[in-house]
């Protein structure tokens, strides 16, 4: 082992002692000073003459105090002989410094005290306390940078400095350079990042530190930045990264010096404090961007939702003063279908496309939202009724562009209500209700249209709540019935083939309400199930009387609600009812739309194969107009298919009525299934459709939906037109 050496002398320690940044002040026992070292008078500016043999504090605290230390101090010292801490002290030009003190207490000797500079430290802790509770108080990001820029520039005069934030493209954006000039700000602006990007672009892009030491000497692509840069007296610029918390580049912190130099350890403590504040607030800024989104913008579609759109629409409205605009009001028809049928991911795909194309067909200044899952909404500030509706009809032809989601082509369709302001409301809630209705109408009218708001629908609108009531009585006390519309054979003698059952409502003040309207308020005020029930039973109870009075109907086919298949109970109620009444199966026709083929729900698919096992026929009711998809045809259990009427009525004018009747009667052959043209009214089309055996006719031509007690005296009138009414006999004895 070896044992320390002895100092040789004394002047080694006193070299050591001079060179050192902190001051060492000894002082004797009555605390007056006795020797100093030369950090002391680089600290604090007073020469070694000047404190020798004075109280050393009474210089460095100023007049106010008398020399003494501080009350904590000295009772740190008289407890436990030593001091540890921060202190305030001041330069012998005034100016405040803050230093770490350490001070000795030699019990008979003196005082040692060794006093550190920690004003920079202290500055730079004050700087980031501030900086964390401007983000604290969510102060605006630009407006917070600015501030530490231009505190780190009273910090160190020698630079200035700034922050860039980087895009996702790759392109610089000052966020806050107080110090640069416009035309600066303006070259650094959108510059690429790039290895050989100046030292901003090149720290972005290497993700590490970059300098260029000297503006002067720089490429020639980066001469009109570096111009401006040095016109404003900048000589070389340091730059380092900021990243977030997933270590991507967000942004860049510069450093310009007005010398040709790079930085010393000084600045790289400011850089290295400032970059994590920047980090702090540009995430804090991220995240309150995102919440703000979550709470404003729809996350599927990214269009603002629906408190956004209010906002922004009354904003609008605000702005307008007097002038006129219109609000639409667009709702996907049978949206529900594509999402029960094709899935969620399918329906979501749907609407984002929707949106967009909504979008796209929106002008600047349009408000757009999404209201709730399918409903849109678009306020139109200065423009006329007349351009609202030729907004809405572009609107529904955009939208009605085919899509294709996996193998399936859809088409999506809309309903479109229009108002106008101010004549259909000045608010926005009377506004969007206006216009609600207005779609509602629109899709009363067969969908896939525009529809303009009017008082009578304000009216109507009322006027549904109080059909709801009356509906709800109605059938409590019978006053719905039902009418019988018979269906014939296409080839001479037109023998009956069975008839269908249309629902009759009669109000007293009212007068006729056509089924369309109220099964539609039925089904909205769920009170489809009860309709139904009362519909079975009604229709078995007639056909069972009809053939108990001996008048021949082969069957009867009644019209069903998607919504009927919802209820699981749904097949046993029919097998019920037929019972009661001492029918059989094939005595019942189950009319559905192909609403309920695309709502392939557990429940749905139940019914539909109970119905079918038990040996029920049903019939798929206005074929072609919905979602016409012959795949679903050979799926599910259908054996007649009811040729929608507006393709019957189109026969002579159009070509493709003329086809897709040809190709449905050939595709049903196939598949043994029956063929129903509905709607015939005049000889022409019922010698077309005879010519291309189109098995079964209804419509007004043969009669009218008829009430039960009129149908014997039909069916004995039509029997008689037959041209060889005695071999058909329609009535059985
Ligand atoms: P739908 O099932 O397509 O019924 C055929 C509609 O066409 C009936 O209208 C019928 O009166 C009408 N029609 C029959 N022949 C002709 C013709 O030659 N020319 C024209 N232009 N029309 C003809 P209605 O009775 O007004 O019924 C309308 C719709 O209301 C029905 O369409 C059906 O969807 C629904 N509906 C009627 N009754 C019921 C019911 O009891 N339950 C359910 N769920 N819906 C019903
Ligand atoms: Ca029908
Ligand atoms: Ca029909």
């Amino acid at each position: 082992m070896t044992s320390h050496p002895a100092p040789r002398d004394g002047r080694a320690l006193h070299q050591a002692l001079d060179s050192s940044d902190a001051a060492w002040i000894v002082t004797d026992t009555q605390c007056r000073t006795s020797q100093v070292n030369a950090g002391f008078e680089r600290l604090f500016g007073w020469s070694r003459q000047t404190v020798l043999g004075q109280r050393p504090l009474q210089l460095l605290l100023g007049e106010a105090q008398d020399g003494l230390l501080p009350p904590h101090i000295q009772q740190a010292l008289t407890r436990h002989g030593r001091f540890a801490g921060d202190i305030q002290l001041r330069h012998r030009d005034g100016h405040q410094l803050w230093v770490a003190a350490i001070i000795n207490r030699m019990p008979d000797e003196g005082e040692v005290m060794v006093l550190t500079d920690i004003t920079f430290s202290e500055r730079l802790h004050a700087l980031q306390k501030q900086a964390l509770e401007d983000v604290a108080q969510e102060r605006p990001l630009n407006q917070l940078l600015h501030r530490l820029c231009e505190e780190i520039e009273r910090i160190a005069p020698e630079l200035t400095m700034g922050v860039l934030q980087v895009d996702e493209q790759g392109h610089l954006h000052p966020l806050a350079c107080p110090s640069l000039t416009p035309e600066a700000l303006e070259r650094l602006d959108n510059l690429p990042i790039g290895p050989d990007m100046g030292a901003c672009g090149t720290a972005a892009f290497l993700a590490r530190a970059s300098a260029e030491d000297d503006l002067q000497h720089s490429a020639p692509h980066l001469q009109s930045l570096n111009q401006c840069l040095l016109q404003a007296g900048l000589k070389a610029c340091w730059a380092a990264p900021i990243f977030n918390r997933e270590r991507q580049v967000t942004g860049v912190l510069a450093l310009y010096f007005r010398e040709p130099r790079g930085p010393n350890t000084q600045h790289l403590r400011m850089a290295q404090t400032c970059i994590h504040l920047c980090t702090v607030a540009m995430e804090r800024e991220h995240s309150r961007a995102r919440i703000h989104q979550l709470a404003y913008y729809d996350a599927l579609t990214q269009l603002p939702n629906r408190s956004m759109f209010h906002r922004s629409a009354t904003d609008a409205l605000h702005a307008a003063q007097g002038r006129s605009g219109a609000l639409l009001f667009v709702d996907l028809d049978r949206f529900k279908l594509v999402n029960d049928s094709q899935g969620h991911a399918a329906g979501d795909a749907l609407l984002c496309e929707v949106a967009q194309r909504i979008r796209a067909a929106a002008r600047p200044g349009d408000v757009l939202g999404r209201l709730s899952s399918d409903e849109f909404a678009l306020l139109l500030p200065q423009c006329t009724a007349a351009e609202a509706e030729a907004v809405a009809q572009r609107l529904l032809d955009r939208i009605a562009e085919p899509f294709i989601i996996g193998d399936a082509v859809n088409i999506p369709h809309a309903s479109v209500g229009v108002c106008t302001y101010p004549e259909d409301g000045t608010d926005i809630n009377t506004l969007l209700r206006h216009a609600d209705q207005a779609m509602y109408v629109a899709k009363q009218h067969g969908r896939q249209r525009w529809q303009r708001f009017s008082p009578e629908i304000n009216q109507f609108a009322q006027d549904r709540v109080a059909m709801e009531h009356a509906l709800r009585e109605a059938l409590h006390n019978g006053e719905l019935q039902l009418h019988y519309q018979p269906q014939v054979l296409s080839h001479a003698p037109e023998q009956l083939h069975g008839v269908e059952a249309l629902a009759r409502w009669q109000h007293p003040d009212w007068g006729y309400v056509s089924p369309m309207r109220f099964i539609a308020v039925a089904e909205d005020a769920g009170m489809i199930q009860d309709f139904t029930l009362w519909l079975l039973e009604t229709a078995c109870q007639q056909l069972a009387l009809w053939r108990s009075q001996q008048v021949q109907v082969p069957q009867v086919a009644v019209n069903l609600s998607t919504k009927n298949f919802h209820d699981p109970g749904f097949a046993q109620s029919v097998a019920n009812t037929l019972q009661r009444h001492g029918l059989v199966a094939k005595d019942l026709v189950l009319e559905i739309t192909e609403s309920v083929m695309l709502n392939a729900s557990p429940a749905t698919l139940a019914n539909l194969h109970a119905l079918h096992s038990q040996g029920l026929q049903l019939s798929l009711d206005d074929f072609g107009t919905g979602y016409s998809s012959l795949s679903y045809l050979h799926r599910l259990p259908i054996s007649e298919i009811k040729l929608d009427k507006s393709f019957v009525q189109d026969l002579g004018n159009s070509v493709a009525a003329e086809a897709l009747i040809r190709s449905v009667l050939s595709i049903a052959r196939s598949l043994h299934m029956t063929v129903v043209a509905e709607g015939v009214e005049t000889a022409e089309q019922r010698q077309w459709l005879q010519q291309q055996d189109c098995p079964v006719l209804q419509g007004y031509l043969f009669c009218r939906p008829l009430p039960p007690q009129d149908l014997p005296g039909w069916i004995h009138s039509h029997r008689a037109r037959q041209p060889s009414s005695q071999v058909n006999a329609l009535h059985t004895s």
